[in-house]
């Protein structure tokens, strides 16, 4: 459903002392396809550059060279108007923290009607604030929840608070970008339950980036590896656990506690 080919994000940097500015290349050549229904997982260890593909593929930033496609079609270089008519709504992003995710001052109920507003979801505010319940429930929260800030919810409710709003504009494909890793472990539990029932439901395609690959075991279906911005290792979760074919990939699976 989305193939991504030779992605590349250069940065550049200025140096502290001399102001000189050298190219740091953040994301090398990666390519890999995802599947629909299918959970890909992007690992490696921090700065590997795992968050800046997820950015890229949800083209919240532009590729330095590459592209990514989703069912055939380019949308890296589509202009920003473009994007809000096509692939925001196809590709939604989930990060690691709900709190800085959603405005402070507006409500639950407002936060998801304003997303389908923006994609133009739903027929009257009615309608969407009828959708923003169902959604609410279907990720275990209810009507009552509507008029809350997000102060008033637990971190765990939260990312079910945003998993909601993702989920209102009615995509394709969900990009979690370390969306449990900061949750408490049974509440981790709950949430990859629900992802896995989701996904399920509404025929969804995740890109599950993580570096805890003991939740990779429990949600993927294949796995990429991604060192120092480059995919060295790529496979179905099964083999990728039975046989790993680097050492970086033995270490990262020797972490798991
Ligand atoms: P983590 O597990 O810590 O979240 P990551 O794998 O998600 O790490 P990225 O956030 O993609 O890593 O970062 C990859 C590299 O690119 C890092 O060295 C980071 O410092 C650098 N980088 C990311 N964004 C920028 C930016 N906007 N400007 C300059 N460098 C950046
Ligand atoms: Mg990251």
């Amino acid at each position: 459903i989305v193939q991504v080919n030779d992605l590349c994000k250069d940065y550049v940097t200025r140096g502290f002392t001399n102001g000189a500015s050298s190219v740091f290349h953040a994301v090398k050549n990666v390519s890999f396809e995802l599947y629909p229904r299918q959970t890909y997982a992007l690992v490696g260890e921090s700065g590997s550059g795992k968050s800046t593909t997820g950015r890229m593929v949800c083209a919240l930033e532009r590729p330095t060279s590459g592209s990514a496609s989703f069912e055939g079609r380019a949308y890296t270089d589509d202009s920003p108007a473009l994007l809000r008519k096509g692939i925001r709504s196809k590709i939604q992003m989930v990060f690691q923290d709900p709190f800085s995710a959603l405005n402070p001052r507006k409500t639950i109920g407002n936060a998801l009607v304003e997303a389908m507003e923006i994609q133009r979801i739903g027929s009257s505010r009615a309608d969407r604030r009828d959708r923003a319940v169902a959604m609410l429930e279907r990720v275990g929260l209810s009507s009552a929840h509507m008029d809350r800030f997000p102060h008033q919810f637990s971190g765990g409710q939260l990312q079910r608070v945003t998993i909601a709003r993702a989920l209102a504009v009615e995509p394709r494909v969900l990009i979690l970008d370390e969306s449990v890793s900061a949750l408490d472990v049974s509440v981790q539990a709950q949430v990859l339950n629900l992802l896995q029932d989701l996904k399920d439901d509404l025929g969804l395609s995740y890109l599950f980036i993580t570096h805890d690959l003991s939740v990779v075991r429990f949600i993927a279906d294949r796995v990429g590896v991604l060192r120092h911005g480059e995919l060295v290792e790529e496979d179905d979760v099964a083999s990728i656990f039975r046989n790993p074919r680097t050492d970086y990939t033995r270490r990262l699976l020797d972490s798991i506690p």
